[in-house]
């Protein structure tokens, strides 16, 4: 596909594809170390890392030879170097007016030699960057530049199937197993911090009638419309998961169970008020079950079965209603 320069303009989208592709939270794993560590063995450089920038700061990931794990974002080459889709090559600092009288040239770690290559996302943004680091000024053979071009794509496309196996294809929501990871955490914080958070579990009424009467790819774009009107209600740090088929799961960290069903409610309430898949005009109700999670609790399973028994009971009420158990 051709690449759009505008893309290099766009830091909204940016920023959104850096929290769509999990950079932040997936980076460290072993496999894009084996990235850096083969970038070091080619370069022979004393750092390597990958690099996202996010609104504010550097975020260093899978490092070589760095004990830093972020920095501001201005006093960053990497930052330079993201709004191009090109290389960013220094052999030597002291020569380069854009970096010369950089805080990191100037004084430790005193760099001299910078090679990075950005981390360009299918559909155009770059995300960071994989970048080696040296405290002498080097040359860069064309082989050793291809090589780290390679390395930028090996990187994005292990980020890509991190986060192709982590979300949900029709919706673009976290998956079942994401969903699960993201609840365990957050107990995880809660047994730290004290504090309450909140299971929703949603599952659309009588969602076989719409791929009855309208047939499959209707009920596929119903789904995602479904999936628009959660997010909709819902804050950044909730977690909206699609489970599987028309069963929705959202995880509200810092709610208690009272503030869950006013949430609840109104999610129920935009649904019956949203008309669905255009001109079919379709309109839909949707059940929800609520659990609680707190320090007391011990297995996510035991969590996911409460919220479960709460939505089941709510289909036993006649649907189209909050069920707390
Ligand atoms: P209830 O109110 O009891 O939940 O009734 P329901 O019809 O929603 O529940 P049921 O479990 O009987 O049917 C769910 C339907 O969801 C059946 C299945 O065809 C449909 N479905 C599951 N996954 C998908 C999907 O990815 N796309 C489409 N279009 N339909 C799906
Ligand atoms: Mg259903
Ligand atoms: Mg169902």
């Amino acid at each position: 596909m051709t690449l759009q320069p505008t893309k290099l303009d766009d830091e909204a989208g940016r920023i959104a594809a850096l929290r769509q592709m999990d950079a932040l939270t997936y980076s460290s794993e072993a496999s894009f170390k084996h990235i850096t560590g083969l970038l070091q063995l080619i370069l022979d450089m004393e750092m390597v890392s990958i690099n996202f920038i996010t609104e504010e700061k550097q975020i260093l990931k899978a490092r070589q030879g760095i004990d830093v794990t972020e920095m501001p974002r201005d006093v960053a080459f990497c930052n330079i170097a993201i709004r191009t889709y090109d290389l960013l090559i220094i052999e030597d600092t002291h020569d380069d007016a854009r970096v010369r009288d950089n805080p990191l040239v100037t004084g430790p770690p005193f760099l001299r030699s910078y090679i990075g290559a950005p981390l360009t996302t299918a559909d155009g943004y770059n995300l960071g960057m994989i970048c080696a680091v040296g405290t002498k000024p080097r040359h860069f053979t064309a082989r050793e530049v291809r090589m780290t071009t390679k390395c930028a794509k090996l990187t994005m496309n292990q980020l890509e199937l991190r986060s192709q196996a982590s979300h949900d294809f029709l919706t673009e929501l976290s998956n079942r197993r994401s969903f699960v990871s993201g609840l365990e955490n957050e107990m995880a914080r809660l047994r730290r911090s004290k504090g309450t958070a909140s299971v929703a579990f949603l599952d659309i009424d009588l969602f076989k009638q719409v791929n009855d009467t309208f047939g499959h790819p209707a009920g596929d774009r119903v789904l995602r419309e479904f999936a628009d009107v959660i997010v909709g209600q819902s804050r950044q740090h909730d977690l909206v998961a699609r489970l599987g088929g028309e069963e929705f799961a959202v995880l509200l960290p810092d709610t208690d169970l009272d503030a869950a069903r006013i949430w609840a409610e109104r999610v129920r309430e935009q649904v019956a008020e949203t008309r669905f898949d255009g001109d079919n005009a379709l309109r839909l109700t949707v059940s929800v079950g609520l659990a609680s999670v707190d320090e007391t609790q011990t297995t996510s399973d035991a969590i996911m079965l409460m919220a479960d028994t709460a939505l089941y009971e709510a289909k036993q009420l006649g649907r189209n209603r909050v069920t707390v158990l």
